[in-house]
């Protein structure tokens, strides 16, 4: 049996896979089982930060390794409380609590949401308004915060206490916020997911105003556009925003499992012990490769991933076969007038792997991918677009 005949047999069927095993890498490289090389332009979506088998990542988790692997929680471990200043001191918030995925980052930020708001407005002031088209995870409440129908219709019923209004309707959130206590609103900043979109920035600035007024806590999905991605460490900085939690995951350890839940001061007492937990959060491996990922993400850094989503986007806008370029950062969606799964399939062919969110062709490179790796991957793709 082949691997693919192998994974089609005792693999759960919930991921249609491109035709393609992918057997190692390097940096922005990858490779098949037939040696056929890859631009890698979807990172793992968006987890491979600095790339496939980047040295000083592997170092890191060589050494821990070499320690300690695991130890429960009921112990201190020197990595997990480095990462959280680490984290606190790049994002402003104050405390962070540490778990293995974005669904599980929201789960816990939605838990936090919902105890603070019981603590301080009541035990019926728990619902939290979301956007239509936002994508918040698979759990069942992540899924209920997921601002898409279609996720949702398999599997009800979903966890109360989650209603979606369309972003950029402040009158359509003031409605239900007028008429219905409010624990919290959730939002991307740009919606990846749901088709690489950006909200509009006066909206947010305009939500997150009337949150602030009216005791309605701001939580911010930062699992994809977080830790650089964005061009800031975090896109809610660049709109100059204060969440009250911020949830990342994805890219923050480099490629092994970690999800982080980070406390404003408002909200950083919101947990006593034994009111959340995690047996692997915090693991000391995932943490320590998260160290040496969030070490590296200094301005400097930010604005080589800024210039480089600038050449993206002049790259890609106005040519042939594409009608819309959006995103932020190294977060890149096409709107190209050939379907988007059809650019991604003859892209496969030509050795550049990309993705699709929505209607688009989604672009999420390593942060740290060579100029001339990205010029040439931009290239193929023109070529492509324009066919
Ligand atoms: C991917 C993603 C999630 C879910 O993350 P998992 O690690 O797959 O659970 C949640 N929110 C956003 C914005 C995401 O992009």
């Amino acid at each position: 049996m082949d691997i693919r005949e192998m994974d089609k047999t005792y693999v759960a069927g919930t991921y249609a896979r491109f035709p393609v095993e992918i057997v190692s890498g390097k940096g922005s490289l990858v490779y098949d089982e037939t040696g056929k090389e890859y631009i890698d332009m979807g990172s793992g979506i968006g987890v491979t930060s600095f790339g496939i088998a980047d040295e000083v990542w592997q170092n890191a988790i060589k050494e821990q390794i070499a320690k300690v692997q695991h130890m429960s929680n009921l112990y201190y471990t020197e990595p997990c409380a480095k990462l959280a200043k680490m984290l606190c001191e790049k994002s402003g918030m104050k405390k962070v609590f540490f778990s293995n995925s974005g669904a599980e980052a929201n789960e816990c930020a939605i838990k936090a949401a919902r105890k603070f708001a019981a603590d301080t407005r009541g035990a019926d002031c728990y619902t939290i308004v979301t956007m239509n088209n936002s994508f918040h995870g698979r759990t069942l409440t992540t899924l209920a915060a997921t601002g898409q129908e279609h996720y949702h219709e398999l599997f009800q019923p979903l966890t109360p206490g989650f209603v979606s209004v369309d972003a950029g309707d402040m009158a359509a959130f003031k409605a239900i916020a007028e008429k219905t206590p409010v624990a919290a609103a959730m939002i991307e900043i740009v919606q990846g997911e749901g088709g690489v979109l950006p909200l509009p920035a006066d909206y947010v600035k305009e939500l997150a105003a009337y949150c602030k007024e009216n005791g309605i806590l701001l939580i911010v999905d930062e699992v994809q556009a977080g830790n650089g991605r964005s061009g800031y460490m975090y896109a809610y900085q660049a709109l100059g925003l204060e969440p009250d939690i911020v949830s990342t995951a994805k890219g923050v350890a480099g490629g092994l499992p970690l999800g982080a839940t980070l406390l404003s001061e408002k909200v950083q007492s919101v947990f006593g012990p034994g009111d959340h937990g995690s047996t692997f959060g915090g693991n000391p491996v995932c943490c320590a490769a998260a160290c040496s990922i969030v070490e590296r993400m200094d301005e400097a850094f930010f604005a080589s991933v800024r210039e480089k989503s600038a050449y993206l986007f002049e790259t890609f806008t106005g040519k042939p076969g594409i009608e819309d370029v959006s995103g932020m950062g190294l977060m890149v969606g096409l709107k190209t007038v050939k379907p988007a799964k059809e650019v991604v399939a003859a892209l496969m062919d030509k050795g550049v792997l990309c993705l699709t969110a929505k209607d688009r062709v989604r672009l999420l490179p390593a942060l740290n991918i060579p100029m001339d790796v990205l010029k040439k991957a931009a290239e193929i793709i023109l070529a492509c677009c324009a066919e």
